[in-house]
């Protein structure tokens, strides 16, 4: 088979956040959502593109453009991570594909799975849940576990704040809850929008009444993207600063008490 390349904009050793034990997360270029919070804007175009960077060398600082996204191989992307291979052996770790979304590359994402199989390397994929019914089904037996974002129940609000409604993303979560893959649901906590009861006791209706995911993983919102837009010469829409409120952070945990799954914080 003739290799598809990927665009990669990140690989990240040592990372504890994106999965257990000590992980390789890689992040592909693109995404199809417009979330109005994305703390990754450098993800969102499937195609390279410049940000500014400044480096201080002494007293003086310098400023130059960094491409974001480099076009990789398979086989590229499976050398960097046979390097911390006794790292995961020892961990319980692996690698994570994010983003991005990682399924918008899907020719190049398959291709990477199934060389992670065939070294014995645990994968995972962080996923906002929004690709096509028959992708999921292919990936789902070369995959580990799954970090599946759940953002807003409503699909009206759903499109509102993220640029699409929210069936492909539900449809995708009962077929993979349905085969009893592993799931992390991950819920990023928007003040005011994905953090309100009426969202948050939805979703854990939807969790009622589809069981089998293995955890919840919260994710309060932080503002370290801001930096990000004004390198990247775009508007901000979402300027909210601040810590998230910790009393409010554990109201939510107790909201989901009844589920009988762990609910952590953060990855
Ligand atoms: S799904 Fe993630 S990467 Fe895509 S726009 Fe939303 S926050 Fe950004």
């Amino acid at each position: 088979m003739i290799a598809t390349k990927g665009l990669v904009f990140d690989i990240r050793h040592f990372s504890v956040h994106d999965g257990p034990g000590i992980r390789t997360a890689v992040f592909l270029k693109g995404c199809p959502l417009r979330c109005m919070w994305c703390h990754n804007p450098e993800s969102q175009s499937l195609l390279p593109e410049n940000m500014k960077r400044s480096r201080k060398v002494g007293e003086k600082s310098f400023d130059f453009d960094e491409m974001v996204g480099r076009e990789m191989t398979p086989n590229e992307v499976v050398a960097e991570l046979q390097k911390d291979i006794p790292i995961y052996d020892e961990s319980g770790g692996g690698a994570t594909f994010s983003g991005g979304e990682p399924m918008i590359q899907f020719d190049f994402l398959y291709q990477v799975l199934e060389e992670c199989r065939r070294m014995e390397i645990k994968t995972a994929i962080d996923t906002c849940g929004h690709a096509p019914l028959e992708q999921f089904r292919a990936v789902e037996p070369l995959t580990n576990l799954f970090l599946y974002d759940l953002k807003l129940i409503d699909s009206t609000q759903h499109k509102e704040f993220t640029g699409v409604d929210n069936s492909l993303i539900l449809q995708n979560l009962e077929m993979l809850l349905s085969r009893k893959a592993r799931i992390h649901i991950r819920i990023p906590l928007i003040p005011g929008i994905t953090d309100t009861d009426e969202n948050l006791l939805g979703i854990k209706d939807f969790l009622l009444s589809h069981s089998g995911a293995e955890r919840i993983d919260l994710l309060p919102y932080h503002d370290i993207a801001r930096s990000k837009y004004v390198r990247l010469g775009r508007d901000n829409p979402f300027k909210l600063s601040g810590a998230y409120d910790s009393q409010k952070l554990s109201r939510i945990q107790d909201l989901f008490i009844n589920l009988n799954i762990p609910v952590t914080v953060g990855g």
